[in-house]
């Protein structure tokens, strides 16, 4: 397989090895290698990948001892670089200034299939080739909604964020059939994703999810695409737009790092603790650790059958969630557990998370670790622990 590694809603994480090679010598810093002293702001490479040359500007953020690189482009995209694809190299002492806005839109819809257009707001760049009804709404439910509550849902937690480095880019295709082009490309063939954050590219890329919806000839309103959204039939769509731009703002806004040793139960239980949907709400959705009652009601499910050690499994093991046949279940404890330690826990969870965040890209943690990690936070003590957690869930609502 290629060496994406993204963030696939259901699946979980496709089982992509990283390069084996890729030991460490060095994070967050870069080796000269030119003799003379460059004035350049950000490391320069010239690589040629797929027969094509790409001019990178960005930092060497990890090198390997076979002089493979981890290289951050300045527009946020990761490179795994193999040292055979580099045809040339200049180091700069200076750190990479992130991509402007105006940039970013230039090679957006340079590298785009035609009919895209950029509406942007503070923090996101939407490039949309639906109508700008749609990408409107995206971009309200993004930046007014989300990222508001994201923003406000860890200052109550007392966890410091940072601002993101990179405009947030978000791709709205018109159609599944031009988007699965996109996502064969992106991803490899034969994904079927509604939607997903990939953590090389940084970027959330959906499709106009209204567009079966319309009457034919139909122009797209504001009051429209609500009223598409509110049905109780499209509860995961909205949940799913939530949970990816999540994704995109953990790894953005320092609560987690890309290619970090994150356990999955984690990463997809904070994105699942954020999605859950409010048909009440006009958009059908409010805000961040509203009940899901339907992980809820399958987790209940999951009690009788559930494997013992369930919870120790669900620190060490990514496996649940990965394998399509347990991954429904492993995302309901996922958010179940997430929704406990959120509620019961929080301080505990939140210097939990606080020190994941501080983990560099690419350091692995083995089950023993993972354990150990957990363990400091929250005691060893997993009966008394279980006992808790089931009491809670038992009585949620
Ligand atoms: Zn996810």
């Amino acid at each position: 397989m290629n060496s994406t590694k993204t963030h696939l809603r259901m699946t979980g994480f496709m089982n992509i090895a990283l390069p084996l090679s890729l030991i460490l010598l060095l994070a967050n810093t870069s080796i000269a290698q030119t003799e003379t002293e460059t004035p350049f702001a950000g490391d320069r490479l010239t690589l040629v990948r797929d027969g094509k040359e790409h001019h990178l500007v960005g930092d060497i953020q990890i090198e390997a001892q076979d002089d493979s690189l981890y290289f951050v482009q300045d527009n946020g995209r990761i490179w795994f670089v193999q040292p055979d694809e580099i045809k040339e190299r200049i180091d700069s002492d200076i750190d990479a200034p992130p991509a402007s806005f105006e940039a970013m839109e230039k090679s957006l819809l340079e590298e785009l299939p035609e009919g895209f257009k950029i509406y942007k707001t503070e923090h996101y760049i939407i490039a949309y080739q639906t109508e700008k009804a749609y990408a409107k709404w995206i971009a309200q439910l993004y930046e007014k909604r989300l990222y508001k509550a994201f923003q406000g849902f860890w200052r109550k937690k007392k966890l410091q964020l940072n601002d993101p480095k990179f405009p947030l880019v978000v791709l709205v295709f018109k159609s599944k059939a031009e988007y699965q082009r996109y996502v064969d490309r992106d991803l490899g063939p034969g994904q079927d994703i509604v939607a997903y954050y990939n953590m090389l590219s940084n970027r959330v890329t959906m499709f106009d999810l209204t567009a079966g919806d319309r009457r034919p000839g139909e122009q797209i309103s504001a009051r429209r695409i609500d009223e598409i959204f509110q049905n109780p039939a499209a509860i995961y769509m909205c949940a799913t737009i939530i949970h990816e731009g999540t994704h995109q703002l953990m790894f953005n806004r320092g609560v987690q790092t890309r290619f970090a040793d994150t356990p999955l139960w984690m990463n997809e239980g904070l994105a699942i603790f954020f999605e859950a949907p409010d048909l009440r709400n006009k958009s059908g959705w409010k805000a961040p650790g509203l009940v899901f009652n339907q992980r809820l009601y399958r987790f209940k499910n999951t009690l009788r059958t559930r494997p013992q050690n369930s919870i120790q499994r669900l620190l060490t093991d990514d496996d649940r969630l990965n394998n399509p046949e347990t991954a429904a279940d492993g995302y309901a404890e996922a958010w179940a557990f997430n929704h406990f330690l959120f509620n019961r826990k929080s301080k505990d969870y939140i210097a939990y998370l606080k020190e994941h965040s501080e983990k560099p890209a690419l350091a692995e943690a083995d089950a023993e670790q993972r354990l150990e990690e957990f363990k400091k936070h929250f005691g060893d003590d997993f009966d008394k622990l279980e006992r808790a957690f089931l009491l809670y869930i038992q009585k949620l609502r």
